[in-house]
């Protein structure tokens, strides 16, 4: 299949090459020269614009930051046309970018105006998830659409959920992020106030992985440097999933809990939190690294 793949960052890059090993056809596109120069060098076919990307593909694929980015790729600006007018109709476009859902309502109708088909399929399962291909897909749209995007989907995840209608993906998708946020800080918690103690961080985190405390922190992402070798906490928090994007998925989930008036007090006091975290200069670090706020200077 003839993919054009737009957006190689900590996702995006390893996520297309699992469909280039797959042996899809790609054309991929960033901004970042340096995201291109990356993922060219290990076999990406990189374009010039991502216009040329869409010219003859099946299947388009953004992964992007936020809500501002899909909106600007496929919309446009003053000025300044929208990727939409370049794809053909009849063609399949998959956003897994987490943007609010609004947001992937708006961009689909827009599609839908001019024949082309939209899906939002945001990923959950972090960086490892995306280089091993088991990535969970919470896909919101139309079932026909989701079924003519699955055999894309299989080559990069392990898990395919049907959460509903366009921007259903999205809203599955904030609820998971505002758990994880949560129970980040709650594990980070925990852990320097063991360490305070004097445990060791290793040993208490074996004890709680296989205790009532057990969660995906300590089993795939342990907030403690030095615990877990594949954890960003053990590469100077670089890399994995940017503080600053999960203070965006808590926000989306503050918003979302206003419209519907839903009460989500912990969410509320993570973003803030997460916030502070961010404003401290660490917006760019993995997100596990809140365990700086909680942690005793050494
Ligand atoms: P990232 O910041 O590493 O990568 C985003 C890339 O998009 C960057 O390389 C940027 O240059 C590029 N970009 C922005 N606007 C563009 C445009 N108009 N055209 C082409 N390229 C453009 O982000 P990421 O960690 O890869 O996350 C991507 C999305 O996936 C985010 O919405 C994030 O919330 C979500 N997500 C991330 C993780 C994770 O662990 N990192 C996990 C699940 C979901």
């Amino acid at each position: 299949m003839k993919i054009a793949f737009i957006g190689l960052g900590n996702m995006g890059g390893p996520m297309a090459l699992n469909l280039l090993k797959a042996g899809h056809s790609l054309s991929a596109f960033d901004l970042s020269a340096d995201a291109c120069k990356k993922f060219g060098a290990e076999g990406l076919p990189i374009a010039n614009s991502a216009a040329e990307t869409v010219s003859d593909a099946e299947v388009v694929i953004s992964m992007l930051p936020a809500s501002a980015h899909v909106e600007g790729l496929y919309l446009g600006g003053v000025g300044k046309p929208g990727l939409l007018d370049s794809i053909r109709a009849g063609t399949l476009v998959i956003d897994s970018s987490t943007i609010a859902a609004a947001t992937s309502r708006k961009v689909a109708e827009a599609a839908e105006a001019k024949g082309i088909a939209m899906i939002d399929a945001p990923v959950s399962g972090g960086t490892g998830g995306a280089i091993a291909g088991t990535l969970t897909f919470m896909v919101g749209g139309e079932a026909g659409d989701l079924e003519r995007a699955r055999p894309v989907l299989e080559k990069m995840g392990a898990n395919i959920f049907h959460a509903g209608a366009v921007g259903a993906g999205q809203t599955a998708k904030i609820c998971n992020n505002m758990l994880l946020g949560i129970l980040m800080i709650g594990t980070s918690e925990a852990l320097a106030l063991g360490v305070a103690n004097g445990l060791d961080p290793k040993v208490l985190s074996e004890i709680m992985r296989r205790s009532s405390g057990g969660n995906w922190a300590l089993e795939k992402y342990n907030p403690m440097p030095g615990v877990m070798e594949t954890s960003p906490a053990s590469k100077n928090y670089a890399g994995g999933f940017g503080t600053d994007l999960m203070l965006k998925d808590l926000g989306l989930a503050q918003e979302n809990a206003s419209a519907v008036r839903a009460a989500t007090p912990l969410g509320g006091l993570a973003r803030s939190l997460y916030a502070a975290h961010s404003l401290a200069g660490h917006g760019a670090l993995d997100f596990s690294s809140v365990l700086k706020l909680v942690q005793k200077a050494s």
